[in-house]
């Protein structure tokens, strides 16, 4: 937990003097602990002020981020422990371990693989982050083509992974403008890492035996300058990952124990392909905040790019399609026109239907708050004045002769209103998705 607004009242100047945009110091205080502003924004604070307020407004877990541009992948900053309290913000990276000891075609052929990786889910493509280049075969030119062949065949992110950091210095002469995490440092090489680290700029992958280890670690490198992190603990059971990964984000979160407040890294031990899927899942459930995988097959991670979608939407704000008039096929005057709510899964759902009844239609979607169909009628944001009024807006009436609309078999009391509301006809259609291709195709013609 951050200081209230009243501890950090204390701290400030108290000269009311407005300023910083607020009435009152303590209306500043308030927004502080709120974190919707800036400290910056007062002049008058003291440097024994800004330490300890600093320090207390920085969040229990660090953001960091790994490579640049629009790929780039932040993980942590997270703020809680369950995702109903808020939500979780940050989606758990997901990446690939590429061994150097494979030949240069196997190489190329893995990345081409990982880099296809990409689908479309609700609306929104969901897609894999990170290749992380294993220096195995302890041979210099071998990590080296490896991270080359990564740079030039992917744009995703990178990992380079060994303990010898003159290696990765070569390697960083490469690579060093996509902003690669390099991992591991551990107790034996953590200076010259973190010197790596501090030279290039890069995050920085801290791999300790337990958690004590790892605190003392992270402790002793972030007194080097170095504050992008990343942590990890060495090969263990699926049970004891789970068990450390779920200490640390308690430690972090509950007691703000600064040492453990970085975002974690995992390697899926799996055994087979299919244990694999199911450790990766567990990880990214509870707490990892990247993941590192060796199968690569789609079936393997489209459940857990899906997983993941789900966890990492904000409860409070369900997915939504816009709300406007969607064609489905190649639409003309006479086609049917359909209504439901701007709610993904509901739009998504009826889509696919309609096409494949195979029988072009418009869909209306209503901005019903990103609600389905009965849940936003019962809260009325679904209603005939709403629907009226979207019929009227999208200019619906411009695209077709007729003035027929199908409405949700589960809203069918709607209907009377609706005509009333809007003048046109309507027609209640079924129920459930699934009988919208029978519906449409025994749809007598529109008047
Ligand atoms: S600028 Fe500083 S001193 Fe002035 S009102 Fe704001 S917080 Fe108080």
């Amino acid at each position: 937990m951050g200081l209230s607004g009243l501890e950090i009242y204390k701290h400030l100047p108290k000269k009311n003097c407005k300023e910083c945009g607020f009435p009152t110091c303590l209306a500043f205080a308030m927004q502080l602990a709120a974190k919707k502003v800036d400290l910056s924004k007062c002049p008058y604070v003291t440097e024994e002020a800004k330490e300890i307020l600093e320090s207390a407004s920085q969040p229990p877990i660090k953001l960091v981020t790994i490579g640049t541009g629009e790929n780039k992948l932040e993980v942590g900053k997270e703020t809680v422990m369950f995702r109903h309290e808020e939500t979780f913000y940050h989606p758990t990276g997901i990446g690939f371990l590429i061994e150097d000891s494979l030949t240069l075609e196997e190489i190329e052929k893995r990345i081409s693989e990982i880099n296809q990786l990409k689908f479309t889910r609700v609306g929104q493509e969901i897609s894999v982050d990170l290749i992380a280049i294993e220096a195995k075969s302890k041979n210099k030119e071998n990590f080296l083509k490896a991270v080359n062949l990564a740079l030039s065949k992917s744009k995703l992110n990178l990992a380079l992974i060994s303990g010898d950091p003159q290696l990765l210095k070569e390697a960083l002469s490469l690579a060093k403008e996509r902003r690669p995490l390099i991992y591991p440092a551990t107790s034996d090489n953590f200076k010259e890492m973190a010197q790596l680290s501090k030279e290039y700029n890069l995050p920085l992958g801290v791999r300790g035996k337990d958690l004590e280890e790892l605190a003392k670690l992270t402790s002793d490198i972030s007194s080097l300058g170095v504050s992008d992190l990343v942590i990890s603990l060495e090969e263990e059971k699926l049970l004891s990952k789970l068990q450390n990964l779920t200490q640390t984000r308690r430690l972090a979160l509950r007691k703000l124990y600064r040492p453990l407040g970085y975002p974690t890294l995992s390697f899926v031990s799996g055994g087979n392909p299919y244990q694999e899927v199911i450790e990766a899942g567990v990880l990214i459930c509870k707490y990892s905040s990247i993941v590192i995988m060796k199968g690569c097959e789609p079936w393997q991670i489209l459940p857990l790019l899906t997983l993941r979608q789900n966890i990492f939407t904000d409860p409070q704000k369900p997915l939504q399609v816009e709300a406007k008039i969607n064609e489905v096929g190649k639409v003309d005057d006479k086609s049917p026109v359909l209504v439901t709510t701007n709610f993904s899964l509901t739009y998504f759902t009826v889509e696919s239907e309609v096409e494949a009844s195979k029988i072009p239609s418009y869909i209306i979607t209503c901005n019903a708050e990103g609600l389905s169909v009965l849940t936003a009628w019962a809260a009325e944001k679904f209603t005939a004045e709403s629907i009226a009024k979207t019929l009227k807006d999208t200019g619906i009436e411009e695209k077709v002769s007729h003035r027929e609309v199908i409405i949700p078999g589960y809203v069918a009391v709607l209907s009377g209103k609706l005509e009333e509301e809007s003048g046109w006809k309507v027609r209640v259609g079924p129920k459930e998705a699934s009988g919208i291709p029978s519906y449409l195709k025994n749809l007598k013609s529109l008047s």
